[in-house]
């Protein structure tokens, strides 16, 4: 298990490249263990970098690969030289926290959406994360009659309490995970905040256009 799971709050990590992977033309590298969350799930990839023998090298990405391990890809011409190397990580800690932050706020979105229509809803067509805001597009009769501003209200008061949110792996598949926030559990392999607390206030945009609403969660 990645450390990104279990110790979301880590900035650095001491590892080793533990082996290089060729996907198309580029080379990635596995670490033993790693702090950069890879892209999935409408959440980025992390962002940071890798120092290694004095050097230091930008991190461009990190993906999982067809297992769902995650594998960087760095700023390098000769990575594969990296090979058994010792190398120091360092997260870009800003990033990530808003990236948090969004992610969790979407799942908040569409919890409390359910809640005010009273049944389950299907997933939105496309849920993203931006720089610095996250959105969830629905079609307009799956949330119709939806009062947006109320829901904005509610959230409001929720990222203002003390309350936890949970996240664990499945016994027999360790990849596939699930997120448990108040009564709700949903599967999500993301990375959350661990208090709702940790969100504060959050504004939201919505539009609707061509049949369907887009909602934007704004942080702030
Ligand atoms: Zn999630």
């Amino acid at each position: 298990m990645p450390a990104y799971y279990e110790h979301p709050e880590w900035n650095e990590l001491d590892t080793a490249v533990k082996e290089t992977v060729a996907l198309g033309d580029q080379i990635y590298l596995r670490f033993e263990d790693t702090i950069f969350y890879a892209q999935g799930g409408g959440q980025k990839s992390d962002r940071g970098s890798i120092s290694a023998e004095g050097t230091a090298y930008p991190l461009i990405k990190c993906i999982k690969d067809e297992h769902g391990d995650p594998l960087a890809l760095i700023d390098s011409e000769h990575p594969e030289e990296l090979l058994g190397k010792k190398v120091h990580l360092t997260l870009d800690r800003p990033f990530r926290e808003t990236q948090m932050k969004l992610h969790t706020s979407l799942h908040l979105l569409h919890m409390l959406i359910e809640k005010h229509l009273g049944h389950d809803i299907e997933n939105p067509i496309t849920s993203d994360i931006e720089e610095d805001f996250a959105f969830n597009k629905y079609k307009n009769a799956v949330v119709e009659g939806v009062d947006f501003q109320m829901i904005a209200q509610e959230m409001n008061e929720l990222t203002a309490q003390d309350i936890p949110v949970v996240t664990w792996s499945d016994e027999k598949d360790p990849h596939f995970r699930y997120w448990k926030c108040m009564d709700t559990t949903i599967p999500c392999g993301g990375i959350h905040v661990k208090n709702l607390k940790e969100i504060g206030p959050v504004s939201l945009v919505f539009h609707s256009k061509k049949g369907n609403m887009t909602v934007q969660v704004r942080l702030g």
